[in-house]
């Protein structure tokens, strides 16, 4: 290629004060600092520079744009890049209830104004408001957590994986052994190995029974006297079917106390209500262990109980007292937003009708299938009015599920909105959705964008359909991503 015909594009690069004058530039101007403008233009400026300065070939040069609305654009995304939130909130439309990379459960709205009124405000969060003393943080939730679990003694620490490790370096720490099921033996979502979380906790793993098949004899001949604890671990995420045999709480508890040894069960999911009387399959509430025996039981806060990320320790006071008096505790602790939002959502456990009307975990979790059927259609139709010509929306009767490594073995009859373009594969529409304001987070299936009913919530749906009129509309115009 003629250096010239380099040199010439170079030249037509103009200068970031030229640029500045640019009405759009200008106009953002006055709501950005002028440094940040100044960074834009000379990070767009030098990227066309490079780019330039590589060209193999005049072609590539050719289809470059230099004018000024272009370069302006590129200039104006650099800088909402800047100034826009990252972290924000999105459409989960993707039928999944509890996904943990799209945050896991949404709060009830009295946990919202909870965390609304503590965080704008000095709180009594560590003073009893009756002496004018110091008081502990968890005093909070404490008495609550008793009162729905039946355990005499609570605490609450960041997630349950804290919990866990908590737990374990508590009453096992320094070597002493924790007796466990071979099939208990869980991963979740990678960053918790039950395996290595016992490890670092400087408890001594023994492992019993094989993957499909553990005794109390199993247990009863791996106890010595190193031993700390016998664990039983909740299968979130998985389930072992067909030839299968494993201890409940209640026999490990009645072993546990013939040698004088604490019985933890780590539930994952810690649910408060019985699900089955929902038309769900049983799920051990963290009431069933504690009502069992059991001195310990840990589980999360924003799993299918519909809170904040926490890890909640619940049991004999005995073991409490020894947990919160490990200097770790304070390591693990819980910020005052975790404790109002907390107290709130289990608040509304006290009464059952309430938890279940709004906590919108329960409620995704419960809502009838029909119900989601009308409220698709109705949208479906809506949506096919305002973008019709250019897309094919139709409905679909896929499954959904819970998610957050509760309940696997679940899938939820729900219904779906269906997407499909002639002119845009469903990758990139599902991307372009992702791009809007507030993002919208699709499944992409058999060539067709499904947005699943049952994960969103029904007063976000007038929001929901604008926001994915504007999206469908702009990809449209623009014959693909926005
Ligand atoms: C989810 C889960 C955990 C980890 O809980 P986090 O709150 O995510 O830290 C631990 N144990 C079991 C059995 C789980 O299902």
């Amino acid at each position: 290629m003629p250096l010239d015909f380099k040199q010439r594009c170079l030249r037509l690069l103009p200068a970031v004060d030229k640029l500045l004058q640019e009405k759009k530039l200008a106009e953002i101007g006055e709501k950005v600092p002028r440094s940040l403008l100044v960074e834009a233009l000379q990070d767009v400026i030098a990227e066309k520079r490079s780019f330039i300065q590589k060209a193999s070939s005049e072609k590539d040069l050719e289809l470059m744009d230099l004018s000024f609305p272009a370069l302006t654009a590129d200039a104006l995304k650099k800088i909402k890049g800047i100034i826009e939130p990252n972290l924000q909130p999105v459409f989960n439309a993707t039928g999944i209830i509890l996904h943990t990379n799209l945050g896991r459960a949404p709060l009830c709205a009295a946990a919202v104004a909870a965390v609304k009124g503590v965080g704008s405000s000095f709180s009594n969060l560590e003073i009893s408001l009756k002496t004018g003393l110091r008081s502990s943080r968890y005093e909070h939730v404490e008495k609550l957590l008793c009162r729905l679990t039946g355990a005499d003694a609570a605490l609450v620490v960041n997630n349950n994986a804290g919990a866990v490790f908590l737990a374990l370096n508590s009453l096992a720490g320094g070597g002493k052994e924790v007796i466990v099921s071979r099939g208990e033996l869980v991963e979740i979502g990678g960053s918790f190995r039950l395996p290595e979380v016992m490890t670092s906790s400087g408890a001594v793993l023994v492992e019993v029974g094989t993957t499909n098949r553990s005794y109390l004899k199993d247990y009863r001949r791996a106890i010595n006297e190193r031993t700390a604890l016998l664990l039983k671990i909740h299968k979130s995420n998985f389930k072992i079917m067909g030839f299968t045999a494993a201890v409940n709480s209640g026999s490990l508890v009645e072993l546990g106390q013939n040698y004088g040894i604490p019985v933890m069960d780590d539930l994952g999911s810690g649910v408060l209500v019985d699900l089955s009387n929902y038309g769900l399959p049983y799920e051990p509430r963290v009431q069933d262990p504690i009502a069992a025996g059991v001195d310990l039981v840990t589980f999360s806060g924003d799993k299918l109980l519909g809170g904040p990320q926490a890890g909640l320790i619940v049991g004999r006071k005995k073991y409490l007292d020894e947990i919160k008096n490990n200097q770790l505790t304070r390591a693990l602790r819980v910020d005052k937003f975790t404790l109002a939002a907390l107290e709130a959502t289990l608040r509304l456990y006290l009464d059952e009708k309430k938890a279940l009307q709004e906590i919108p975990v329960l409620r995704m979790l419960t809502v009838a299938g029909k119900v989601l059927k009308a409220r698709a259609e109705a949208l479906a139709a809506e949506l096919g009015k305002e973008i019709g010509s250019a897309y094919q929306v139709g409905i679909s009767h896929e499954k959904a599920r819970v998610g957050g490594g509760s309940l696997p073995q679940v899938f939820l009859p729900s219904c779906q909105i269906t997407l499909e373009s002639r002119k845009i594969n469903a990758g990139e529409l599902a991307e372009g959705l992702r791009q809007g304001r507030p993002p919208i987070i699709a499944r992409v299936r058999k060539e067709r964008v499904l947005l699943d009913l049952r994960s969103l919530r029904e007063e976000e749906e007038r929001l929901f359909l604008d926001t994915l009129v504007n999206s469908l509309r702009e990809m449209a115009n623009n014959g693909g991503i926005i």
